[in-house]
């Protein structure tokens, strides 16, 4: 692959604010772009199709998945999800950083296929924060908080197999560290080689 842009790939758990953290540095920094996952699972209340997901249909789903259009796929709490491959591949070539907000599954997938892409993960600061995030409005049962905080807690147990741990107490403080470690791999003698080319070139030549 022509790849001239860095690959990340970020993962949480649901109630850690990685969507929102995401955002806010997209906001900010115009050489980065997120990938638009597909999907089976329905729609929620307020996403937009094609924004913050591709909803297929499982067996539109089954058929990428044959003609190798994803990057990873995974099944994530009974319903799938898969990176496009040749969407990744195009941003990267044309020099973009492209983000993968996907979970541990689908992140030992890309670190076997792209080993050169930078994996980061984001944990909240509390199980007490995270319990009273994912409560939100207050209107869903016990049960279902309860079966949230165990989805949140086996994604959580992964964190060793990333690169970069980010703990999302006060979100400036968070956001700041999500771009610093951006910023740590533009600066990589290799990157700054090729792009300080004239200015090394200048410096070094008598
Ligand atoms: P949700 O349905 O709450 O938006 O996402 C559930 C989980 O699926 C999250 O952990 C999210 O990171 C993960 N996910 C979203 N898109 C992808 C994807 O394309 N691939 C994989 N492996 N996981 C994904």
């Amino acid at each position: 692959m022509n790849q001239l842009g860095t690959l990340y790939v970020i993962s949480a758990p649901s109630g850690a604010g990685k969507t929102s953290l995401v955002k806010a540095l997209l906001d900010q920094d115009k050489q980065v772009c997120v990938s638009v996952s597909h999907t089976t699972r329905g729609m929620r209340p307020g996403e937009v199709d094609g924004k913050d997901y591709n909803f297929v249909a499982m067996d539109q789903f089954n058929s990428m998945i044959e003609q190798n259009q994803f990057l990873e796929f995974a099944e994530v709490f009974t319903n799938k999800y898969g990176t496009s491959q040749v969407w990744v591949e195009q941003q990267l070539a044309l020099g973009l950083d492209v983000i993968l907000e996907i979970d541990w599954q689908g992140a030992q997938q890309i670190r076997l296929k792209m080993p050169d892409c930078v994996s980061l993960f984001i944990l909240p600061p509390s199980t007490e924060e995270l319990r009273k995030r994912l409560t939100g409005r207050g209107t869903d049962s016990d049960e279902i908080i309860n079966q949230r905080m165990s989805e949140a807690l086996s994604e959580m147990s992964h964190y060793p197999e990333y690169q970069y741990l980010v703990v999302n107490d006060d979100f400036n403080a968070a956001l700041s560290d999500l771009q610093a470690v951006f910023t740590a791999r533009r600066l990589e003698l290799s990157r700054q080689t090729m792009k300080q080319a004239k200015i090394l070139a200048g410096l070094l030549s008598e």
